[in-house]
C-alpha cells in the first residue's frame, strides 16, 4: 500500500513538472521552427477552433488542449465547431444543451460555441460525410472569426468513428486548397494504440518524449474535464465512467500537423 501511495505521489509530481515543460514546448523555439503555433497579429489574440463531430468529443478527446488555451486567455480565444447535433438516438436538442453546459464548464464562451445541424452531416457512423461540405463549413467560421489555428481528429479519429475520420479529410481538403490563407495552421490529434489509450497519466512521459506538440492537464484541470464530462449526462454509461477514469485523452493530447493529401479531388 505505501508503495502505491508513493507511486501516485511520484506520478503527480512528474505530471506537474511535465505540464510546465510541455507548455513551454508548445510555444518556444522548437515549435516555432517546426510548427509555428500561434502566430497572431501584433496585439491580438490567436484564435483557435476545435472541429468536432459530436457533443462530448470536446471533453472526451480535446479537453487538455482546450483547458490549456482557455487558461491563457490573454493570448488565445477558443472556439468549438461541432458538425452534428449527436442525434443518433434522437436526443439532438438535449445534446446541444449538454455541449453548451460542457463548454461553459471548460471555460469556452457560449458565443464561441457553434453547432451545425444539417441533414448532410448526420450523427451516423454508416453515412459518409462530404469532405467539401465540411471544408466549406469550417472555412466559413475561420473567415468570419479570423481564426488561425485548427485542431481536429486524425485519419483514424481516436475511436475509429467514421464521422471523426471524415472531419480529418474535410479539414485536410480545406487547408490544401489554393485559396486557403497561408497563415492557417491545422493539427491532428494523434490516435494511439488501445494499450496506451488507457494508460492514463502513465503515458505522459512516453508522449512527451515522442511528440512535437503536446498538451497535458494537471490534476485540477483533469477534475474540471471530469466535471465537464458530467454535463453529457445523456451519454453516461458504465464504460464512459471507466473512460474518464483511465483514458489518457482526459490528461494528454499530442498532435501532428495535418499532412498533405495524396490527391485533391
Ligand atoms: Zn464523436
Amino acid at each position: 500500500m505505501p508503495i502505491i501511495l508513493l507511486g501516485i505521489i511520484f506520478v503527480s509530481i512528474l505530471m506537474g513538472v511535465l505540464h510546465v515543460i510541455a507548455r513551454d514546448k508548445t510555444l518556444t523555439s522548437k515549435m516555432k521552427r517546426r510548427i509555428r503555433l500561434g502566430q497572431s497579429k501584433a496585439g491580438s489574440k490567436t484564435k483557435v477552433v476545435f472541429v468536432i463531430a459530436h457533443p462530448d468529443d470536446e471533453v472526451m478527446f480535446f479537453s487538455p488542449t482546450i483547458l490549456n488555451h482557455v487558461s491563457d486567455a490573454n493570448k488565445y480565444e477558443v472556439y468549438i465547431l461541432c458538425l452534428s447535433t449527436g442525434n443518433y438516438y434522437n436526443k439532438g436538442s438535449l445534446r446541444i444543451q449538454e455541449l453548451y453546459d460542457s463548454c461553459n464548464c471548460l471555460g469556452v464562451k457560449l458565443k464561441n460555441t457553434f453547432v451545425i445541424d444539417e441533414r448532410i452531416l448526420p450523427d451516423n457512423p454508416n453515412i459518409k460525410w462530404d469532405k467539401k461540405f465540411i471544408a466549406e463549413s469550417v472555412r466559413n467560421l475561420v473567415d468570419k472569426e479570423d481564426i488561425s489555428v485548427i485542431f481536429t481528429f486524425d485519419q483514424y479519429g481516436i475511436s475509429g468513428h467514421s464521422n471523426h475520420q471524415d472531419i480529418y479529410r474535410g479539414v485536410q481538403y480545406l487547408i490544401y486548397q489554393d485559396d486557403c490563407p497561408e497563415d492557417i495552421q491545422a493539427f491532428q490529434l494523434v490516435s494511439v494504440s488501445i494499450f496506451r489509450k488507457y494508460l492514463s497519466v502513465l503515458d505522459t512521459f512516453y508522449s512527451y518524449m515522442t511528440s512535437s506538440l503536446i498538451f497535458t492537464s494537471p490534476w485540477l484541470q483533469v477534475w474540471k474535464s471530469q466535471q465537464a464530462m458530467c454535463a453529457h449526462w445523456s451519454q453516461f454509461t458504465w464504460f464512459r465512467f471507466l473512460y474518464i477514469m483511465f483514458s489518457r485523452y482526459m490528461i494528454i493530447n499530442t498532435y501532428e500537423p495535418i499532412d498533405i493529401p495524396i490527391e485533391l479531388d
